[in-house]
C-alpha cells in the first residue's frame, strides 16, 4: 500500500466549497486520498465536484466530522499550516522541511495529520496549539495568505516529491524510447567527418572558401559544429542544406 494513505488533510471550517473540490483534486492529483472536513459550510455540493474535476472518489470518501480532536484522533504527527507567526511561537517549518519530517515519520508506519484553517480567519490558536508544528509558505511578506486550495497544492506537492525521492522514482517524466529517441543519439564521428568533406566542397562550390587562402575557415568550423553535440537529425538538415545549395547553383555535390 501506498505509504501516503497515511497522511489526512483536514481542512478546518471550510467556507467556499469550490475549496474543498479544488483541494480534493490537489491530492488526488499528489497520489493522497484521505480528506477530512471538519465542519464544512456547505458540503456535499456541485460547485466542490465541479472543482475537483474528476476526483470525485475523494469528495465522496471524505469524513465529515465536527470537531478538530476528531480529525486527529489515531494520529503521531500533527502539522499545521499558518500564513503568519502567532503569539507564542511554535516551532516552524517551511514546505520543504515538512515534507522530509512526514516521509521520515511514514517510514515508521506513523499517521499524520495536516491541518488547513479558514479561508478568511485561518486555525484559531487553540487549533494551532493542537499542532506538533507549525508550516509556513514562504510568501510575500505584504501578501502572504495563499488561497486554502493553494496552500494544500503546495504541501502535497512537496509530499509527493519527497516520496518519490524515498522510493527512488523519477523526479521527471520518462522519456519515451522510440524512432524519435534514435534521431536524438549524438551523430558519430564518421558522419560528421564526412559532412565536414560536403561542406567544404560546397563552400568552394559557392566561392566562400578559397582552396589556396583558406584562412583556417575549416578548422574554425569544426570548431562550431564540435560545441553543437549534433543529434542524427540535426545532421540530416544540415546535409540536406548542402545538397539543396549545390543543386540551386547546379553542381553535383
Ligand atoms: N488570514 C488567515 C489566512 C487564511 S488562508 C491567516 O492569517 O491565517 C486559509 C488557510 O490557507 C490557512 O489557514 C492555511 O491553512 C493556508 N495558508 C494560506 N497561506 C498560507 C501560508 N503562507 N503558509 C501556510 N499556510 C497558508
Amino acid at each position: 500500500m501506498n505509504p501516503l494513505f497515511l497522511v489526512r488533510v483536514v481542512l478546518v471550517a471550510t467556507s467556499h466549497p469550490g475549496n474543498i473540490g479544488a483541494a480534493a483534486r490537489a491530492l488526488k492529483n499528489m497520489g493522497l486520498s484521505q480528506l477530512v472536513l471538519v465542519t464544512p459550510k456547505h458540503f456535499p455540493d456541485t460547485e466542490a465536484i465541479a472543482r475537483a474535476s474528476g476526483a470525485d472518489d475523494i469528495l465522496q470518501n471524505a469524513t465529515v466530522i465536527s470537531s478538530l480532536d476528531e480529525a486527529l484522533i489515531g494520529c503521531h504527527l500533527v502539522l499545521g499550516t499558518s500564513a503568519r507567526a502567532r503569539q507564542i511561537p511554535w516551532p516552524i517549518l517551511n514546505p520543504k522541511e515538512a515534507a522530509e519530517l512526514a516521509i521520515n515519520n511514514l517510514k515508521k508506519q506513523h499517521k499524520i495529520a495536516l491541518v488547513f484553517g479558514r479561508e478568511h480567519a485561518g486555525l484559531t490558536n487553540e487549533e494551532l496549539e493542537r499542532c506538533h508544528y507549525h508550516i509556513q509558505i514562504p510568501a510575500n511578506k505584504n501578501f502572504s495568505s495563499l488561497n486554502v486550495a493553494a496552500a494544500v497544492q503546495i504541501l502535497t506537492y512537496e509530499l509527493q516529491m519527497a516520496y518519490l525521492q524515498w522510493q527512488q522514482l523519477p523526479t521527471k517524466m520518462q522519456k519515451q524510447e522510440s524512432a524519435l529517441e534514435q534521431n536524438n543519439l549524438p551523430c558519430t564521428k564518421d558522419n560528421l567527418e564526412l559532412f565536414y568533406q560536403h561542406l567544404e566542397q560546397t563552400l568552394i562550390n559557392i566561392h566562400f572558401l578559397d582552396p589556396n587562402k583558406p584562412k583556417h575557415l575549416m578548422a574554425r568550423l569544426r570548431r562550431l559544429y564540435g560545441k553543437a553535440q549534433i543529434t542524427k537529425l540535426e545532421m540530416n538538415i544540415l546535409r540536406g542544406i548542402l545538397t539543396e545549395t549545390n543543386k540551386a547553383i547546379g553542381s553535383k555535390n
